[in-house]
């Protein structure tokens, strides 16, 4: 079959709850991918940061074949070989004592929400029902109902009602406006250290060091959702790494997967993650063996490659050579690492200009209309870069 039959029964046969752009990938290494036809393309999504190892990588595929021969599901009821050793290795790259294991990223800030709900009930003596938890306008946790009832996206969340209560959204990268909203029933606060899909905002430098100062002075959880961000993504292993920031609780997914399958886990010290006890949380594939073999190896690639440092080197040579281009039209060029955005005028629809990349073989995705994210999975070679950037400036020279 052709792409475009392809694309005929995905529209045919799935919802349609979203809106690609038309290219069916049916092969990917590294940081590439191929078309039914055979083209080639780099992959400047890494579907959404999920794939930061690049496809296919050799040390996670052993891994998740080896796996495969021996056990990939017990569920819970039993222990397995490969969750403890998964989770040491978690819990030492992210210097947590614990972790708690689950399959998408929004089942991780769900956890995340309930540990600090019953942490403010259990250890700070606030009332079942009146906890609250402060958020960030223009965040983007997840699409579950607690998640959409969080947004103030009106696509996310319109008709998805009753909400659910308990939130208290402020303006990002706005710490007073933290400080101001904090009462007696706040437990956490929630927030991306990095805004991805809003457009990859970054706050303003100190913000983060300032939360975590507010929320220690007056004894409330602070939740980091580094989903997007975490996992070497930024040019640190997790973005909050840039300050003095080091949150309670943190959510992952995303590349924790390694681009194979969906994993997710909260980490936090003891004191906070012993308000779980046996039955009040759970998940029928979460801690699996072959997520646990597939998540070790994971975590083992981002540290033998090092490579937070060379989505360090790579971000800052692509945004300086973005900017030497002088691109007409593009008004922002922000990101660090490899996490960036250019953001055009607020009637610029970037759909087409997406469709052009496409057709000089990078593929991105425009988020909110007027921003293209650019973030290809960080094992990308220097010269793969420069072949891309190349592509691109021409592409955006003519946006
Ligand atoms: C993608 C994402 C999520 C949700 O992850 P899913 O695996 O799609 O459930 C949550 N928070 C952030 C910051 C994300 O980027």
């Amino acid at each position: 079959m052709k792409s475009q039959d392809y694309i005929a029964l995905d529209n045919q046969y799935c919802a349609h709850n979203y809106h690609p752009i038309p290219v069916v990938i049916s092969k990917a290494r590294g940081c590439r991918v191929w078309d039914a036809e055979g083209r080639e393309y780099y992959d400047f999504l890494s579907a959404y940061s999920a794939v930061n190892q690049g496809h296919l990588h050799p040390h996670i595929v052993e891994a998740a074949q080896e796996q495969l021969t021996r056990v990939t599901l017990t569920s819970r009821a039993f222990h397995n070989d490969k969750m403890g050793p998964f989770l040491e290795k978690l819990c030492a790259y992210t210097g947590y004592e614990q972790a708690l294991p689950m399959n998408t990223g929004v089942e991780a800030v769900e956890t995340a929400l309930k540990a600090a709900r019953r942490w403010g009930a259990e250890k700070k003596g606030i009332q079942n029902g009146a906890q609250n938890i402060v958020c960030a306008s223009g965040n983007f946790h997840g699409r579950t109902l607690t998640a959409v009832s969080m947004s103030s996206d009106p696509e996310s969340y319109v008709n998805y009602g009753p909400y659910v209560p308990g939130f208290v959204k402020v303006p990002f990268g706005s710490s007073v406006a933290v400080r101001e909203a904090i009462d007696d029933d706040t437990v956490a606060v929630l927030i991306e250290p990095i805004q991805g899909e809003a457009g990859v905002v970054v706050p303003p430098n100190g913000y983060l060091t300032e939360l975590r100062q507010i929320c220690s002075d007056a004894g409330v959880l602070l939740i980091f959702d580094e989903i997007q961000t975490g996992f070497c993504r930024t040019g640190r292993r997790f973005a909050w790494q840039y300050e003095e920031a080091r949150p309670d609780i943190m959510c992952l997914g995303k590349a924790l997967g390694g681009g194979i399958m969906p994993i997710s886990a909260i980490v936090a010290d003891r004191n906070v993650m012993e308000v779980f006890t046996p039955g009040t949380h759970g998940s029928t594939f979460g801690g699996n063996p072959l997520a646990g073999a597939v998540g070790l190896a994971a975590i083992e690639v981002l540290e033998m490659e090092r490579l937070e440092d060379r989505a360090y080197v790579l971000g800052e040579r692509f945004r300086a050579e973005l900017r030497d281009a002088h691109l007409q039209n593009t008004r922002i060029i922000r990101g660090k690492g490899l996490l960036n955005a250019v953001v055009f005028d607020d009637s610029f629809d970037a759909f087409p200009t997406c469709l052009a990349l496409k057709e000089k073989g990078i593929l991105a995705k425009q988020t909110h209309g007027n921003i293209i994210r650019f973030a290809p999975p960080l094992v990308i070679t220097d010269t793969e870069m420069r072949d891309a950037l190349e592509r691109i400036i021409s592409v955006l020279r003519t946006a």
